[in-house]
């Protein structure tokens, strides 16, 4: 599709005015062929932050952003194939733990995941704590690892969705990234060029989540569940919680020891309940199942080693070692200090910035600040407590797996200073808020 002058496209979303869905193609396609430059495609975020898209408008973009690059359609894998996907949030290691679950429940998992950005996690990034494991898997090994095993997680080539990963990139760069229209297209446009049966996309709302309020977290929701409605596929959102971090480990190798312990049933909690949700969701849609058998089922594949047998031939495929699915700290890279964090007082937890906690990760060396940055495995921070939870003074909280000391003892301060405690009793906040489609 030629287009006549960008300026126009961009004059126009400026003024305020719908663009035709040919404008919004015609504009994207030449940015992703080089031949718009990088300021007039930020001075089109910019307008489209400002001004907004329509769902018109968002589904035009969405479709440019496919028709960017090429698709995987998945024809050769004969199992039910699902994907889940989170919009990013602090110790949201579900995916680790869904991939292989689904896989044990018959259903297949072909994952192209995403390296952490800011105070956010990536499961890329954890995966590859695990040493010898690759995720730059070619299309064709991928689709092959996915009918023999079940699952697979991978990086997208370079040439699935190629617009989205420039207009993200320079979204970062230009301070475009948090409008709902810009965030629902980028996400959806990835999952929709992956051919599955369904999908499923889970919005994290709170203090850790790129959308702070379920308001918003809803509307990115309505948005997303849109998208797919026009493409014709099968899509359930849910609005969940991320208030606070979901499961103990904010790190890389440390989210790899909790998936582990996850996957051979020995820890309860919220991620825990998290991956069940989405496993439930999964086999009531693809398998016929009704909730309760579905949980029944979900809850025997992770408590029977089923799960981590998945998990283990997962890694084995993608050529990491496959012992740290039964001994996790042997195999995985460890941080020479580790600094206990105590609790200053008697009280219940009633709030976590768990951004900052997320930040304070990444700057022990477990995110990165660019992309292309390597990240340290071994480092981060696990925190043990959720809203509601009375601990008492000098109570272990968890702690801080650092570099050196210092770093580790402002990882502690970091931590504590985003915790607010009350001396009366709090609340537990819900896991899920609400489910769209
Ligand atoms: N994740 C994405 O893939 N895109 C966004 O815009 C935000 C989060």
């Amino acid at each position: 599709m030629s287009l006549a002058d960008p300026r126009d496209v961009v004059a126009a979303k400026r003024d305020g005015r719908t663009l035709a869905p040919e404008e919004v193609e015609g504009f994207v396609l030449a940015y992703a062929r080089d031949e718009v430059p990088d300021y007039l495609a930020a001075a089109f975020l910019m307008a489209c932050y400002v001004r907004g898209l329509d769902a018109g408008e968002t589904l035009a973009l969405t479709r440019a952003m496919v028709a960017s690059g090429r698709t995987l359609p998945l024809e050769g894998i004969s199992r039910p194939k699902v994907d889940k996907h989170s919009t990013g949030g602090v110790a949201d290691g579900v995916t680790l733990v869904f991939a292989p679950l689904a896989a044990a429940l018959g259903l297949a998992v072909a994952k192209l995941s995403g390296r952490g950005l800011g105070h956010t996690g990536g499961t890329l990034d954890k995966l590859e704590a695990i040493p010898g494991l690759r995720t730059d898997l070619e299309p064709d090994a991928f689709e092959r690892q996915v009918e023999e095993i079940g699952c697979a997680v991978a990086a997208p080539t370079a040439d699935l969705v190629p617009a989205d990963g420039k207009l993200y990139a320079l979204r970062d760069a230009t301070a475009t990234v948090p409008a709902i229209p810009l965030i629902a297209s980028s996400v959806m446009s990835k999952k929709l060029a992956v051919g599955t049966d369904l999908i499923l996309l889970d919005v994290k709302a709170g203090s850790g989540a790129f959308m702070k309020t379920v308001e918003d977290a809803v509307e990115l929701a309505r948005a997303s569940a849109a998208l797919a409605r026009d493409w014709g596929r099968a899509c359930r959102v849910a609005v969940t919680d991320m208030s606070q971090p979901l499961g103990s480990a904010v790190g890389n190798a440390l989210d790899v020891v909790e998936t582990v312990a996850l996957l051979r049933g020995q820890e309860r909690g919220r991620l825990r309940d998290a991956a069940l949700v989405f496993a439930v969701e999964a086999q009531v849609r693809l398998l016929d199942l009704d909730a309760t058998e579905a949980l029944a089922r979900a809850e025997r594949a992770l408590d029977s080693g089923e799960a981590l047998d998945a998990f283990r031939r997962m890694v084995q495929a993608q050529g990491g070692d496959p012992r740290v699915a039964d001994d996790p700290m042997g195999v995985l890279p460890q941080a020479p200090v580790v600094r206990p964090i105590l609790a200053p007082d008697d009280g219940h937890l009633a709030a976590v910035e768990a951004e900052t906690i997320g930040r304070a990760s990444a700057d022990l060396g477990a995110g990165r600040k660019r992309r292309g940055d390597p990240v340290d495995p071994a480092v981060g921070i696990v925190f043990r407590p959720k809203i509601g939870d009375h601990v008492r003074a000098g109570q272990e909280l968890g702690e801080v797996h650092a570099r050196e000391d210092e770093a580790a003892v402002v990882g502690v301060e970091r931590t504590l200073a985003a915790l607010t405690w009350s001396p009366s009793p709090v609340g537990v906040v819900p896991l899920v808020h609400g489910w769209f489609d």
